[in-house]
C-alpha cells in the first residue's frame, strides 16, 4: 500500500500492516463494572496502560481494595501498569431534592440557595456556600454538565434569583459550572487533602487535580506530596478557561496534563474544545510532558457494543494530533461493554498510528526553529527522531534514572518504538503513560555497560535482530552540571 501516491487513479486502501507496539496509551477508569480482579486482568490483557481511581465516587476502603487488586494482577502478568488517582478539586454541586429531582421550566423564575435545605420545585440548593458571593446579575449558571442553563437576575445574601434559560430535569448532586465567574473556592479542598493523604499512602503513581486554575494550585499539591516524602507525578486537569490562559505556567510546574473535555466543554463553546485540545497537545509535547485526552471518547459504548462513527473519528483525531494517551471514563467504570471499549480504542489507535507511520508522519523534527540555538533538550530529541527515521532504526533505547531522558525522546514522536530501561519500579510504572514508551525494569540499569544492555534488551523484546541499527540515548538531567545527554548509534 502506497499512501503517499496521490493521483487521479489512486485507490483508497484502508488495509494497513499494523505496527506491533501501540504508541498511544490507554487510561481506563475503574468503577462498579470493572473493580473485580477478573475484569482488571482482562482490561490489562486488552491493553490498558494506566488505571484511574476517581475520588469523586466510591470510598477509601473500596479504592484500597481495587488498588491492591491492580498491583497484584499487574505483578502476576509482569506488565508495568500505572495507577492515577483523580482528586475532585473544587467541583461545585447542587444538593438534594425532596423527590430526588425537580423540573426546571424554561422562562420561569427559580431561586438557588446556599442554605442547607432540601430542594423542591422552584428551589435549588447549592453545596457551595460562597456561590451567592461569587455570582452577579447577568452571570450564567450551568447545571448538569451544561444541559440546563440559568441567568442570574439578582442576589440577596444566600438567595440567588434566576431565570431558567434552558429547562429540563435536575437530579440530586449534579455539577454546577459558572463560566466567566471568578470562583473563590480553594483549589485543594479539605476533601482533596484527605484523599491526597490516602492515595499517597496507597502508593499511586499519578495524582490528578481537577479544576486547576493557576500554576500555584499545582504547587500547593506538590508541596503536600513533598511533605509526605513520596515521589508522585502530578497531572493538571485542564477544564477551566483560566487554566487555558495559564496553560504554559501550569505545564511548567505539573508533570503532565489532562484535557478534561467534559467540564471544558461546558465552560467553553463546544466548537472551541478541539482547538484547545490541539494546542494543549502541542504545548505539552514542546515541554516534554505527557498529555491525556479525556471524556466521551466512546460514550455510546456505555450502552452499546459498537461505537458511533463520530467517536471512532474523535479517537483517531486525538491520535493524529499525537496525544500521549486517550482515556475512558464511564465507558469502563459503569458501562455494559468495558472490555469491548478498550479493545475498540486499541484498534482505532493502532490503525491510525500504522497509517501515520507508513505515510512518514512520525520522526519529523517538531520544532520550528525561530531563534537559534534551540535548547539542548529539543536538539537531542529532534536528532534522535531524525536519526531513527533516516537509519530506519528498530528501536530507541533510553537508559533513564528519573524518566526525563525518556520523556524528552518520546516528545519528538519518533518512528521507532522507545524503550526505557530503568532500575526504579516507580519510574518504570510512570513511563506507562508516555507516548510509545515500552518500560523495562532492569537491575542492570546502573551497572552493566549501557551499549550492551541496550542491545540485549532490544533483542529480548524482539525489536531488533543481528545487523539492525538501534539508538541508545541517555544522560539528560535537570541539573545543568549533570546534564550530559548523548545519542549513540549501535548495531546489534
Ligand atoms: C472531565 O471533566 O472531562 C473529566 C475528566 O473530569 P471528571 O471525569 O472527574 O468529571
Amino acid at each position: 500500500m502506497n499512501v503517499l501516491a496521490i493521483g487521479e487513479n489512486m485507490s483508497i486502501d484502508t488495509k494497513i500492516h499494523l505496527l506491533k507496539n501501540r504508541r498511544t496509551k490507554i487510561v481506563a477508569t475503574l468503577g462498579p463494572a470493572t473493580k473485580e480482579p477478573g475484569m482488571i486482568r482482562k482490561l490489562i490483557r486488552t491493553g490498558v496502560n494506566v488505571f484511574r481511581l476517581n475520588m469523586s465516587h466510591g470510598d477509601h476502603a473500596s479504592h484500597r481494595t481495587t488498588y491492591n487488586h491492580i498491583r497484584t494482577i499487574a505483578d502476576e502478568l509482569k506488565v508495568p501498569v500505572a495507577i492515577l488517582a483523580d482528586l475532585c478539586g473544587p467541583k461545585i454541586r447542587t444538593g438534594k431534592f425532596r423527590d430526588g429531582q425537580i423540573e426546571l421550566i424554561t422562562d420561569s423564575k427559580i431561586t438557588v440557595t446556599t442554605r442547607d435545605v432540601i430542594g423542591e420545585p422552584g428551589l435549588v440548593p447549592s453545596q457551595y456556600i460562597a456561590l451567592a458571593e461569587d455570582v452577579k446579575p447577568g452571570n450564567r449558571i450551568l447545571l448538569n454538565d451544561g444541559a440546563l442553563e440559568l441567568s442570574v437576575d439578582s442576589v440577596a445574601e444566600t438567595e440567588i434569583t434566576c431565570t431558567v434559560i434552558h429547562g429540563g430535569i435536575l437530579k440530586n448532586h449534579k455539577g454546577i459550572n459558572l463560566p466567566g465567574v471568578n470562583v473563590s473556592a480553594p483549589s485543594l479542598t479539605e476533601k482533596d487533602r484527605v484523599d491526597a493523604g490516602f492515595v499517597l499512602d496507597l502508593g499511586v503513581d499519578f495524582v490528578a487535580l481537577s479544576f486547576v486554575r493557576t500554576a500555584d494550585d499545582i504547587s500547593k499539591l506538590k508541596s503536600l506530596i513533598k511533605k509526605s516524602g513520596k515521589d508522585v507525578a502530578v497531572i493538571a486537569k485542564i477544564e477551566k478557561p483560566e487554566a487555558l490562559q495559564n496553560a504554559s505556567a501550569i505545564l511548567d510546574v505539573a508533570d503532565g496534563i489532562m484535557v478534561a473535555r467534559g467540564d471544558l466543554g461546558v465552560e467553553l463553546k463546544p466548537e472551541e474544545v478541539p482547538i484547545a485540545q490541539s494546542q494543549l497537545i502541542d504545548l505539552a509535547k514542546a515541554k516534554f510532558k505527557p498529555v491525556i485526552v479525556a471524556t466521551q471518547m466512546l460514550e455510546s459504548m456505555i450502552e452499546n457494543a459498537r461505537p458511533t462513527r463520530a467517536e471512532v473519528t474523535d479517537i483517531s483525531y486525538a491520535v493524529t494530533l499525537g496525544t500521549d494517551a486517550v482515556m475512558l471514563s464511564a465507558e469502563t467504570a459503569v458501562g455494559a461493554f468495558p472490555i469491548e471499549a478498550v479493545n475498540m480504542m486499541d484498534r482505532i489507535a493502532r490503525q491510525t498510528e500504522s497509517y501515520l507511520w507508513q505515510s512518514g508522519a512520525y520522526g519529523n523534527p517538531a520544532n520550528i526553529k525561530s531563534s537559534l540555538p534551540v535548547s539542548i533538550w529539543d536538539a537531542i530529541s529532534d536528532t534522535s527522531a531524525t536519526l531513527a527515521k533516516d537509519l530506519m532504526v528498530r528501536a530507541i533505547l533510553v537508559i533513564s534514572q528519573s524518566g526525563m531522558s525518556a520523556a524528552t525522546v518520546s516528545s519528538a514522536r519518533p518512528a521507532a518504538p522507545v524503550v526505557v530501561i530503568t532500575g526504579h519500579p516507580h519510574i518504570c510504572r510512570r513511563m506507562a503513560l508516555f507516548w510509545s514508551i515500552i518500560p523495562v525494569l532492569s537491575e542492570d540499569a546502573g551497572s552493566m555497560n549501557p551499549n550492551e544492555l541496550a542491545r540485549q534488551v532490544a533483542v529480548e523484546l524482539k525489536l531488533a535482530g543481528k545487523g539492525d541499527y538501534i539508538l541508545m540515548v541517555r544522560g539528560f538531567h535537570s541539573n545543568p552540571e549533570q546534564n550530559i545527554p548523548s545519542v549513540t548509534v549501535l548495531t546489534v
